[in-house]
């Protein structure tokens, strides 16, 4: 049985310290945990290797992501997740973003709990749109979009006069879908086009394929580009994420891509390594890493 296929002859896990997982289609698939996924984290964590969680789905905080996975067998703590709308508080947070009096920045919010509740929990002035477009629109420094179920025209128009007014536009991701039990329903990147469209402004992205997110998330884990292994299940997010920071990348089938995908793939988007899935990466490991 063929465990592993190693695309990439360069590249080596022996200084491995850090395990960064993506969670839909990796660790789970909607509501469905993947076999194996606690086990082997467990198993990541026996090792002393340290484990985190990247996801760009905004629509949750850090917090609810904790009490998923503890609930299916993953403890874990906040420190190990890191969401799009995490890494756009850590990103407005930063200097460059200060207002023009010096404060944190306000920011028009279009998106779900998670992400405004990130941003207040980083101390950003969040703004909501106004119920309708008759009412006062607010002045802002950002427009941040992601995920919103409750995506109404008067919150596209809220956000695209605060971009033509010159607030800056941030993208928490651009997923044009998400996948679900029954299929696939449009995602943040949908409503981030529409916005793009009506702006006509391109959108600074915070999340995956961007190298910002993971870039972040390493500096945080104080560990090296290559002292890390970033497991995805998608090419065009995960794979190309890693590959843009110089992470180690390792697919798994059991989300969006089959192997015949990867293998044909463009060099910018091939993994290191694919795997099955989340329940083969200890007999990976072991054997790049040599056995303990
Ligand atoms: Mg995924």
């Amino acid at each position: 049985v063929r465990v592993h296929s190693k695309l990439s002859k360069s590249k080596s896990l022996s200084s491995l310290k850090v395990v960064v997982l993506d969670l839909d289609g990796v660790v789970y698939r909607g509501k469905t945990t993947l076999p194996g996924a606690p086990e082997s984290i467990a198993w990541l964590r026996d090792q002393g290797l340290r484990v985190y969680f990247l996801t760009n789905n905004s629509t949750q905080t850090r917090a609810s992501y904790v009490a998923r996975l503890t609930s299916i067998g993953i403890p874990c703590c906040e420190e190990e997740v890191f969401s799009s709308a995490y890494a756009c508080a850590i990103y407005f947070g930063k200097p460059k973003c200060r207002a023009k009096d010096g404060g944190l920045p306000r920011v028009l919010v279009i998106g779900e709990g998670g992400l405004a509740g990130e941003l207040k929990r980083g101390g950003i002035h969040v703004v909501r749109p106004p119920a309708r477009r008759d009412l006062v629109q607010p002045k802002v420094d950002y427009v941040v979009v992601g995920m919103d179920r409750k995506i109404t025209y008067a919150k596209l128009y809220a956000a695209q006069q605060a971009i033509v007014y010159g607030a800056r536009f941030v993208a928490s991701n651009r997923d044009p879908v998400y996948p679900v039990e029954h299929g696939i329903i449009p995602g943040g990147g949908s409503i981030v086009a529409a916005i793009e469209a009506a702006g006509q402004q391109k959108p600074v992205l915070i999340g995956k394929p961007s190298p910002y997110i993971l870039k972040l998330l390493l500096e945080q884990a104080g560990v090296a580009p290559e002292q890390a292994l970033f497991v995805g299940d998608r090419l065009d997010t995960d794979i190309y994420c890693g590959k843009r920071t110089g992470t180690p990348t390792l697919l798994v089938l059991t989300g969006v891509t089959s192997r015949k995908e990867a293998e044909k793939a463009p060099e910018r988007l091939r993994p290191d390594w694919i795997i099955d899935s989340i329940a083969d990466l200890p007999k990976l490991l072991e054997k790049g890493r040599g056995r303990r």
